[in-house]
């Protein structure tokens, strides 16, 4: 009681925990940062580099041409955590940077988490988040917030559905009277389609290109449905054989193709997701169909994909990244209409 009382005037915070971005925000003010989730560490001694450039937006630009003393790591894999002290220094960062007022105070923090993960993966973001600084920390699954921040009528008796293709992961559920009634959280993502598109260009081209370029070939030319105009686009990289630096040109059929795994993943789990809900669930969701959100939903023709492959209606979630993050704020802004559906650190014995 005390702690919660302590809570509110400690402030509070909704953090959206990505593989790939983290993104708070604060009550009244919006989604005040988002930053890629990385940090820049010495090879060897794992220390996190000092100079004020080794979290979030600046060590990223660093990723894939650092010199031999530096790595640039991601303190979560597929929506967990894979290093603990990482996550918790890049966490005390972000928590820190977002919030100007109080920062003596211990806030409470509202996290969104992978419906996938583990008892031991939870109290592992429960410790972390505390050792980072924050007071009480209630988890959301991620699919909730993400439907919350789209502005999906998840506490009425009416079927929505939402996808949420993030990085390492994608989660998604049919929710109705503020549970999830049938849910799939696969780790597949964006970063399995970066690999798709790295693979393909060793095979095709020979070409050794890194994650950066594959991403960016992704986000330039990708798509999940043929385009109404198809593209072109030079690709830069190393051949594999010569080992010299060299260009190759690929079109966005190609990028595709390249493609078309990870996003068979992705329709599976819908599909599954459908499969588990019950009749009276899916004749609702014949007209509302599903939302797409998440960095992953911005790939161009997902949303026509997946009607063709469904034959339910998509629509991208205006403003898609930061769904999640925004789902969390209203939840905090309004906690004791959600407080049931949250795992609080206070509850655990
Ligand atoms: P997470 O929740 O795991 O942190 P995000 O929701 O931030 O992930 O989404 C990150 C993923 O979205 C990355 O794989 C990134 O490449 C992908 N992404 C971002 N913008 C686009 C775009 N325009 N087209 C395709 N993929 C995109
Ligand atoms: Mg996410």
């Amino acid at each position: 009681m005390l702690k919660r009382f302590l809570g509110k005037f400690g402030g509070q915070l909704a953090i959206d925990l990505g593989t790939a971005n983290t993104l708070v925000g604060v009550p009244g003010e919006g989604v005040v940062l988002d930053e890629p989730s990385v940090v820049a560490v010495e090879r060897g001694t794992h220390r996190i580099l000092s100079g004020g450039c080794a979290v979030g937006h600046l060590a990223r630009q660093m990723l894939g041409r650092t010199p031999e003393s530096i790595d640039v790591v991601h303190p979560l894999r597929e929506g967990v955590i894979t290093d603990f002290e990482l996550c918790e220094a890049m966490l005390r960062y972000f928590i820190r940077k977002a919030r100007r007022a109080a920062p003596w105070s211990r806030p409470r923090v509202v996290i969104g988490v992978p419906g996938c993960i583990t008892p031991v993966e939870k109290r592992a973001i429960f410790n972390s988040a505390q050792r980072a600084g924050a007071g009480e920390v209630l988890l959301l699954p991620e699919a909730k917030a993400a439907a919350i921040g789209s502005g999906l009528p998840i506490a009425e008796p009416v079927a929505s559905m939402v996808c949420d293709v993030g990085g390492g992961t994608t989660e998604v559920a049919v929710m109705s009277l503020g549970e999830v009634v049938s849910g799939r959280s696969i780790r597949v993502g964006g970063d399995h389609m970066d690999l798709a598109v790295v693979d393909y260009l060793k095979h095709h081209y020979s070409l050794d290109v890194g994650l950066s370029t594959a991403e960016e070939l992704k986000i330039d030319v990708g798509s999940a449905y043929p385009l109404a105009e198809e593209q072109v686009a030079e690709v830069r990289g190393r051949d594999a054989i010569s080992n010299l630096p060299r260009r190759a040109t690929i079109t966005s059929e190609e990028v595709r193709h390249a493609l078309a795994e990870p996003l068979h993943e992705i329709v599976a789990a819908v599909k599954d997701t459908l499969n588990g809900c019950g009749p009276e669930l899916a004749a609702d969701l014949v007209d509302a169909g599903l939302v797409l959100c998440g960095g992953g939903a911005l790939l161009r023709g997902l949303d026509r994909f997946i009607e063709q492959q469904t034959g339910l209606p998509a629509r991208v979630a205006p403003e898609a990244s930061t769904s999640v993050a925004r789902g969390a704020l209203i939840c905090l802004q309004d906690l004791p209409k959600w407080r049931s559906t949250l795992e609080s650190s206070d509850d655990e014995v």
